[in-house]
């Protein structure tokens, strides 16, 4: 039996960017995937405090895929009081339906501090992990054994087996992150055009960001 892939994208999308939706896209494609949902988290284990709200971060989201039918975005993070641990979030998908094969969607800088996750090692053995090559983030060399031994050049291998294996999508690279959006903003810079732009009018008009608006000038480095 071949399994359908269904993918499940997690992250901060402090705001929602084009990377986002562009790279998915290639993945969704080349995979041949039945369907993407993006989960926001609420509470991100391993960062600082988000600048919007889990509230407002779903939201956003759920504009950037309002015109994309094969996209879906899903609330369950937002919804638990704990930090957002993405295999509490599998197991809860599996939970609803055991039969589907569920596909984790990370860029490869997200991959590489996997041994950190909570659970990681039986998350791995959970799903597939599609990883998408992002620009200035390469793949370790060598490769750690774990990601050796599930690494694998086939989509057969993904409708073949349930979960466990490692596969590498390479996008099209683009540079945007929510980080340099935020750092943007606090260097007055337009950033309209690094994300839909139903996302950048629900910024605008609910005057998310503020802080970093008006921290304008100050030194603004990946810990923002
Ligand atoms: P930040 O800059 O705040 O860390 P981010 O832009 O990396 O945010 P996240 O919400 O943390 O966005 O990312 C969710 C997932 O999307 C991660 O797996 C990340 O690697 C991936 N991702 C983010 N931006 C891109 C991009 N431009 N191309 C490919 N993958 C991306």
């Amino acid at each position: 039996m071949r399994n359908k892939l269904y993918g499940i994208f997690g992250g901060t999308f402090d705001p929602v960017h084009n990377g986002h939706l562009q790279s998915v896209t290639t993945v969704y494609n080349h995979c041949a995937l039945e369907r993407i949902c993006f989960v926001p988290t609420a509470v991100p284990p391993h960062r600082g405090r988000p600048g919007a709200s889990a509230q407002q971060r779903l939201e956003m989201v759920a504009l950037a895929v309002a015109n994309h039918p094969q996209f879906d975005v899903d609330d369950r993070e937002t919804r638990r009081d704990a930090p957002s641990y993405t295999y509490d979030t599998v197991k809860s998908f599996q939970a609803e339906d055991a039969a589907k094969c569920y596909c984790v969607i990370l860029g490869v800088d997200a991959l590489l501090g996997l041994e950190s996750w909570y659970r990681w090692r039986e998350l791995l053995a959970s799903v597939h992990f599609l990883v998408m090559r992002r620009g200035g983030w390469n793949p370790p060399d060598p490769l750690p054994g774990w990601w050796k031994a599930r690494y694998t050049e086939s989509i057969e291998d993904l409708k073949r087996f349930k979960s466990g294996k490692i596969f590498q999508v390479n996008i099209i690279p683009n540079p945007v992150s929510a980080t340099e959006i935020r750092c943007g903003l606090a260097r007055g810079i337009d950033v309209s055009p690094m994300m839909p732009q139903s996302v950048w009018n629900y910024i605008d008009t609910n005057n998310l960001y503020l802080h970093f608006r008006q921290e304008k000038f100050l030194p603004c480095d990946r810990a923002n």
